[in-house]
């Protein structure tokens, strides 16, 4: 039984929508409606500074700074720094292109997962970490080989401090708490120099993104309510005005309003202009992902031909367009082809936004094939290896892939990346928590099995097989290599010992308490009848994050061509490839980004604030 196809849709689900009273916010997704920007201590005018005449002569002397700092963009980097600014007695103003219910950018969409090391969560499981064991995944993950490096490798340094100090502390102090049970992301190339986790190091935060964010947009209404904030929805940046050589400020556009709900792709009509000045402009405007055109453009060559057909993991917002904006006015962008989309992407049968695909957070048992039914060798499992299994597929020549599974299979290990696909964790909901833990898929998981686009669900494999040939091009899938496959595999699980390293690895990972409690199946048969039905999932290239991005110092100043810090200019999240233009290198070991986005946006605020 193949799903059935996916339903367009101008609005967010109201699932979503509850889920932002659930972490406290209001039904319009978290902020309070527009009607706050007027009567606060900052400027009631919705222009700023009016625009000059360009056919005038260059404005006098800069009148006094109405802001100590401009931050463009309203998602989590963006509203870390205006915390600690607001913590500093500073005024700021936060533009942003969306409107207010878009407040919070990605994070609020994102599962909230928080990279630490040897934090309480892991020693309570049974796992061993310390910040030499990661410093060795990091670096091994990385792959520094650049001289622009420089600065990605001394944030890693400094972010790797952090995770494993101060970071779990100063978000406890927030009011973040974590789920118990650690997740086990990209468990690696299968060396220990290599890419990947040696040991679980995903903390879910519990309430994920939503739950992330709420510290700082708290922080931020405070400060809006004391005068220190004002917050400009539908302003969208175009310029940085730059005097002088130092960045005073940005000019752009105003756009019309509109009351589409979070994530849901807005109108793009200009209705006016706005000038904002303030000694130091931040540019926290997240990365590329949305834009499909600039990640083909970027895509390198060591990941293939660019693919023809991709799903979007980030709403459109994420359209890179600040990235050139800062390099127009002296910033220096580096590793612009270094990206981090994943293998694993479904089509969303429930769209917010166009093209919209949701991630599978795999657990290790599914067996991967590529488009031509040719089995993935070791190591690349599901939930091993990112951008390794991208690099293969991509030399396929075919974009999609498939997961083979069982019932049992997807109960236990299909978990979906995204706030909205798990309302029992974003809700702190301990019902439907306890649901999760027990029998039968998740709700979101259930929905996908039997609405997605993606799956066939079948009693036999011939009629699982011929579901899959349903949904291939041509010919091009050869039923009879997966047959051959799934039988011989099946053999494997008879005994104990086995030459097929995936089972191995299965086995390997049940050692560990968390995945034998709620990611890890059993080893059993594919054909096993009491383990079915069998499921089928066709697998997309789905964009994700951007891991280059404006160079900066541990500041969070960016830095211009010659190295040197273009005065009143920062960068941060995304936007910053999550510190130095590149903390991760080529490959990322989850949960950084975040945790890059807290930390950076930090860095500059008490940068800023200590002028
Ligand atoms: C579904 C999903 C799941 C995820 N899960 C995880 C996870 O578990 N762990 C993890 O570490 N990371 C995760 N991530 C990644 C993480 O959420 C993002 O990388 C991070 O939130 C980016 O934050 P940011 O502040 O840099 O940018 P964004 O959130 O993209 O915010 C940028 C803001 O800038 C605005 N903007 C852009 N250009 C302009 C302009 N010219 N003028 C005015 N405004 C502008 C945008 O409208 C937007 O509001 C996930 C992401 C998604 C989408």
């Amino acid at each position: 039984m193949v799903g059935a196809h996916a339903r367009g849709r101008r609005h967010a689900r109201p699932a979503a929508r509850r889920r932002g009273d659930a972490v406290g916010l209001s039904p319009a997704c978290g902020v309070r409606d527009g009607e706050h920007l007027r009567g606060v201590a900052a400027p009631a005018r919705d222009e700023g500074v009016p625009v000059a005449d360009p056919t005038t002569p260059p404005a006098a002397p800069a009148a006094p700074t109405e802001f100590d700092a401009v931050i463009v963009g309203g998602g989590l980097s963006g509203l870390v720094a205006a915390s600690e600014l607001v913590d500093a007695g500073k005024r700021v103003v936060i533009v942003d292109q969306e409107p207010e219910a878009s407040l919070g950018g990605q994070a609020w969409w994102s599962f909230g997962g928080l990279f630490l090391i040897d934090s309480p969560e892991q020693r309570r499981l049974g796992v061993r970490d310390s910040l030499e064991l990661a410093r060795q995944d990091w670096l091994g993950t990385a792959g520094f080989d650049r001289d622009e490096d420089e600065w990605g490798r001394r944030w890693a340094e400094a972010y790797l401090a952090f995770a494993a100090g101060e970071k779990r502390s100063w978000l406890r102090g927030k009011g973040l708490k974590f789920f118990p049970v650690i997740g086990w992301a990209e468990r690696g190339a299968g060396m220990a120099v290599g890419h990947g986790n040696s040991v679980p190091r995903f903390h879910i935060t519990w309430g994920t993104g939503p739950g992330v964010l709420e510290p700082f947009i708290a922080r931020a209404r405070a400060g809006e309510a004391a005068g220190l904030v004002t917050l400009r929805f539908r302003h969208r940046v175009d310029e940085l005005v730059v005097e002088d050589g130092a960045v005073v400020g940005v000019r752009g556009a105003r756009l019309a309003p509109d009351d589409a709900l979070r994530g849901v792709g807005t109108n793009r009509d200009v209705v006016g202009e706005f000038e904002l000045r303030a000694p130091a402009v931040v540019v926290a405007s997240g990365g590329i992902g949305g834009n499909h055109d600039l990640v083909r453009s970027a895509w390198p060559e060591r990941l293939g031909t660019p693919p023809a057909e991709m799903l979007s993991g980030v709403p459109a917002h994420v359209d890179g367009r600040m990235l050139g904006i800062a390099e127009a006015s002296g910033a220096r962008l580096v590793n612009g082809d270094r990206m981090w989309h994943y293998t694993e992407g479904i089509t969303n049968w429930d769209p917010v936004w166009a093209r919209h695909g949701i991630r599978i957070l795999p657990g290790p048992s599914s067996m991967w094939f590529d488009a031509t039914g040719a089995r993935l060798p070791a190591p690349l499992f599901p939930g091993f290896d990112t951008l390794g299994t991208l690099e293969h597929l991509a030399r396929t020549g075919h974009d999609h892939s498939w997961f083979v599974l069982t019932q049992r299979i997807i109960e236990k290990e299909f978990a979906l990346s995204g706030s909205e696909q798990n309302p029992d964790l974003t809700n702190k909901d301990l019902r439907l928590l306890a649901d999760r833990l027990g029998s039968g898929a998740p709700g979101p998981v259930e929905a996908f099995k039997q609405h997605g686009v993606d799956f066939v669900v079948a009693d036999t494999l011939p009629e699982l097989l011929d579901g899959m040939r349903r949904l291939s091009p041509g010919d091009l899938l050869d039923t009879e290599r997966i047959e051959r496959e799934v039988v011989a595999r099946d053999r494997e699980v008879e005994h104990e010992f086995s030459k097929d390293l995936q089972l191995t690895a299965v086995r390997g990972a049940r050692n560990y308490r968390g995945d034998k409690l709620i990611r890890v199946a059993p080893p059993h048969r594919i054909l096993d009848p009491k383990a079915g039905p069998l499921i089928a999932v066709k697998l997309h290239i789905l964009t994700r994050k951007s891991l280059g991005g404006i160079q900066t110092d541990l500041d969070s100043r960016a830095l211009g061509a010659d190295g040197v810090p273009v005065p009143g200019l920062y960068a941060v999240g995304e936007a910053a490839g999550f510190g130095g233009g590149g903390v991760h290198g080529y490959r990322a070991l989850e949960g950084t980004f975040l945790g890059g986005c807290l930390f950076t946006g930090r860095a500059a605020g008490r940068a800023i604030a200590a002028g």
